[in-house]
């Protein structure tokens, strides 16, 4: 037999195996709340205007060329990216103390990090892997990611399935019960799936319990500016942690907010209290990068860094950005509305008071599996829904069938 024989069958991805199903699909009511990706009102993917003026630029510019990026990518765009993530310099952290590396978007940020962390950040007494502990739920991959780099990955509560809300009591109970100096992983903002944020007070007191223990947090930040429509307050929770002095890594995606999905573009950060510091962090990041791909795509990158050196590029950019988070918020406005209309009784109100791409809706995986098998609506079994798939041609029967298997 072939030695290829007893190779078992992997499982399929839970969520891209979704989006497979519905490109199959040949039911013409189909709609995809499963992508975790923009669309626009015509249910169509959009390139931003603000970058598909930098790439003509690009284009355009005679010393434009396909050059390899160095290790750590392009250093105009991980200093802009940086920037944009922690403010302007000197306003909450000198960015020069900042260890920045280019990254294959926030999946890749994760795992360089991931495998950063669990060389060397000391383990607390007694374990033998450093622990890392991330919400339940949260997106998917966070697990696989954070196993592969050999870190313990350990949850804490997060949100309450009874009340739809954050699980506030559930997580400062977990992360206090954390063994002191692990590894917590907070999202910046939007967090996926639940699109429940903790309020500033509550970041307050999370950051009090954090910096009493001596955790070490990882910010992972793959909405800033796509949540709200405003940047500067979708990075306010990572900013606050900086400024009160604790142990900050970043992990920064461009998917969303710029729209780069496939360009893959992101940054790995880490605070760092000296340029001495940071030179060993930056060696030591460069050496997990190197013999696992070399270097970054520099497409993203030079797509970002033309847009946010340009003035006018970028307060075009910003108006790109709101105009994307302003449909989302509405599309989650009218999903509410129409669900009312239809006849449903339920409270709605936590699809309202989330934030981000997607709706948390609270349905079991029955109910969406009966959504997809008889409505052909394709979403994931936890009950989210991507409101970047929802427009006015399609609500109002998303909204009927949910009613129908809700009632
Ligand atoms: N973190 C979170 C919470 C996400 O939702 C995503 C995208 N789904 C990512 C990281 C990474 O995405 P990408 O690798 O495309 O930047």
């Amino acid at each position: 037999s072939s030695y290829l024989g007893n190779i078992p069958m992997g499982k399929p991805d839970p969520i891209l195996g979704i989006n497979e199903s519905y490109k199959s699909c040949t039911d013409p009511r189909k709609v995809n709340v499963c992508v975790g990706a923009y669309r626009d009102s015509s249910g169509m993917p959009w390139i931003l205007p603000s970058v598909k003026l930098a790439e003509r630029r690009l284009l355009d510019d005679p010393s434009s060329n396909k050059e390899y990026a160095p290790i750590a990518g392009d250093g105009k765009y991980v200093d802009l990216a940086l920037k944009f993530a922690y403010g302007s310099d000197g306003d909450i952290v000198d960015l020069s103390n900042i260890a920045g590396m280019q990254t294959l978007s926030g999946t890749g940020a994760c795992r360089v990090g991931g495998h950063f962390l669990s060389k060397f950040v000391p383990k607390p007494p007694g374990l033998s892997r450093v622990p890392i502990y991330i919400p339940s739920p949260t997106w998917g991959n966070h697990i696989s990611i954070f196993e592969e780099t050999n870190m313990d990955v350990r949850r804490y509560r997060y949100y309450d399935y009874g009340t739809n809300r954050l699980d506030y009591h559930g997580l400062i109970e977990d992360l206090s019960n954390a063994p002191d100096g692990s590894v917590i992983l907070l999202h910046a903002c939007a967090h996926n799936p639940t699109g429940c944020d903790p309020t500033m007070e509550q970041w307050h007191d999370i950051s009090e319990l954090l910096l009493s223990k001596g955790h070490v947090v990882f910010f992972d930040s793959a909405y800033q500016g796509f949540a709200s429509g405003d940047a500067e307050m979708d990075a306010r929770a990572l900013r606050y942690f900086v400024s009160r002095g604790h142990k900050v890594m970043l992990a920064q995606s461009f998917a969303k907010n710029f729209g780069l999905y496939g360009e893959r573009t992101g940054t790995i950060s880490v605070v760092c209290s000296n340029p001495n510091e940071k030179m060993a962090v930056l060696s030591q990041l460069k050496l997990i990068a190197r013999p696992m791909y070399s270097s970054p795509p520099i497409h993203g990158s030079n797509i970002v860094r033309t847009v946010l050196t340009d003035p006018e590029l970028t307060s075009m950019y910003y108006d790109n950005c709101g105009e994307m988070a302003s449909r989302i918020r509405s599309m989650r406005e009218k999903l509410v509305n129409a669900l009312k209309e239809v006849g449903s009784l339920h409270d709605w109100g936590h699809v309202t008071e989330q934030i981000g791409m997607f709706a948390f809706t609270g349905m079991s995986a029955d109910m969406c599996d009966i959504l997809t098998a008889e409505y052909s609506i394709f979403l994931t079994r936890d009950g989210r829904i991507s409101l970047a798939g929802l427009n006015d041609g399609n609500i109002e029967y998303v909204a009927r069938a949910i009613h129908a298997v809700t009632d």
